[in-house]
């Protein structure tokens, strides 16, 4: 594919790949000397030169990001990390820090360092033990080998990292709802702006930025802006993690240029399973409009996916077969918007409570020929007047799957319920 890659992948099949001493072995650190003998602010225009754009979903250029911390004022300002992966689908954080943490513990250092930040932080969602676990391991090997405490490797630099668990919200990876939560409140989101890079953790300058995208920070600063500019597309710059799953023959991650297509990825994980075809699938994320197989070859970059009409998100690919029946599908996804709605604003508390309420009816069969466009007015009234993205992104797969499947809600109606047989597809049970 690219003789450029893997990257943060280089070492997930290595014996014990998540140890100091085995990222190190493989050229682990090296961006870190190189960051620490530059100017900060060398390191903020390589990564603005890269084109690294936030991996957590929005895709917000990373080094404008950082470019929007106010001067230096003498007092703290925090650097975030959001681990708090619980998109439907996404599952590429989790591996990445369960194989190979120190690409972000490395990428955390060089970060701080460019932005003057002396405390940061990394935000793991709280179901995810495992990874706390593994993340708090890390950070303490960091420390014994010096690349974290006072003076690191001599350079002057502070830097102390503090690992936290969160209680399970998945609002929680909003980030100023993440934020509050840090602070010891109850997450929800915060009005914006202010953004946190004006006023984010204890009202301080923050910089909030995604795993995968700190995790990206060190091979850039190593190996050069160029390099990572040189993959992938003219605004969707570098490599990403590409997570397959569902009716696929190999899931799992992936990592390859953004640009590459689900055509290219499904020939490298074996195709959908023998027998089936492609029906539906998700680019992005539950929260991302669904795709069909009249897409499998659309570059899986920013702006191609959207204009496509859905969005490249966290590139967490939900393959579907002949099997699933979309509106099944669907209420599952409405049943986790429903039950994570934090209940901060009406449109999405409520809104999303009634579209659970709605399809649950036309799955049983309950359904009356005014519910789709039902499901439609519903999601006119939430999309664009929720207080964040969760109420949004819960319409998105309803918004799309009738554009693609009318007639499959509609088969439903009049109770005839659901034409599927249950006992043939297996995601859903
Ligand atoms: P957003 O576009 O509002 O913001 C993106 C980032 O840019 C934020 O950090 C924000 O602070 C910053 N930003 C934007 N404008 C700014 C400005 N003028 N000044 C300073 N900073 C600015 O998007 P969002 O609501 O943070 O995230 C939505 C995305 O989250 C969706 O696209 C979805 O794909 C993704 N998502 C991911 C997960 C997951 O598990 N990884 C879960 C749910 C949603």
């Amino acid at each position: 594919m690219t003789d450029l890659l893997p990257v943060l992948t280089d070492t997930w099949d290595h014996d014990r790949s998540w140890k100091l001493a085995t990222y190190e072995a493989a050229g682990g650190y090296a961006g870190l000397r190189a960051a620490l003998a530059m100017d900060p602010g060398d390191v903020v225009q390589a990564v603005k030169d890269s084109g690294l754009r936030g991996r957590g979903g929005a895709g917000f250029p990373t080094g404008m990001k950082w470019g929007f911390l106010p001067p230096p004022d003498g007092g703290p300002r925090y650097l975030v990390v959001n681990a708090d992966e619980s998109e439907p689908g996404t599952c590429k954080d989790i591996p990445l820090m369960m194989a190979s943490p120190q690409h972000l513990v490395e990428g955390v250092i060089i970060t701080s360092y460019a932005i003057g930040c002396h405390h940061a932080f990394i935000y793991v969602r709280g179901e995810v033990l495992h990874v706390y676990r593994r993340l708090l391991e890390a950070v303490r090997e960091a420390y014994d080998a010096g690349y974290l405490g006072t003076d690191i490797q001599g350079s002057g630099f502070d830097l102390e990292v503090t690992v936290h668990a969160g209680a399970g919200a998945y609002i929680c990876g909003e980030e100023t709802a993440l934020l509050d939560s840090l602070e010891g409140r109850r997450g929800q989101p915060r009005l914006k702006p202010p953004f946190p890079a004006v006023a984010g953790l204890y009202a301080r300058p923050t910089v909030v930025n995604n795993v995968e995208s700190i995790a990206s920070v060190p091979g850039i600063v190593a190996r050069g802006a160029d390099w990572f500019a040189g993959m992938g597309t003219e605004k969707s710059q570098g490599h990403g993690l590409f997570s397959l799953s569902g009716h696929v023959v190999t899931p799992g991650q992936y990592e390859a240029p953004l640009g590459i297509t689900l055509r290219e990825l499904l020939d490298l994980a074996g195709g959908v399973r023998p027998g089936h075809e492609l029906k539906f699938w998700t680019p992005g994320g539950s929260s991302t409009p669904i795709f069909t197989a009249e897409h499998l070859d659309v570059p899986l970059d920013y702006e191609s996916v959207g204009a496509a009409g859905s969005m490249l998100g966290t590139r967490a690919l939900q393959i579907f077969d002949d099997t699933t029946c979309v509106v099944r599908a669907v209420s599952r996804w409405t049943d986790f918007y429903a039950h994570e709605s934090c209940g901060k604003c009406t449109p999405c508390r409520e809104g999303t409570y009634w579209l659970k309420q709605v399809l649950h009816r036309i799955e049983a069969g309950l359904g009356e020929e005014r519910d789709v466009d039902l499901l439609l007015d519903l999601c006119d009234n939430i999309l664009g007047r929720a207080f964040c993205a969760l109420g949004d992104g819960a319409t998105s797969p309803i918004t799309s799957s009738i554009q693609y499947f009318r007639d499959e809600y509609e088969a439903h109606l009049g109770g005839r319920g659901c034409p599927f047989d249950p006992a043939r597809s297996t995601l859903f049970d």
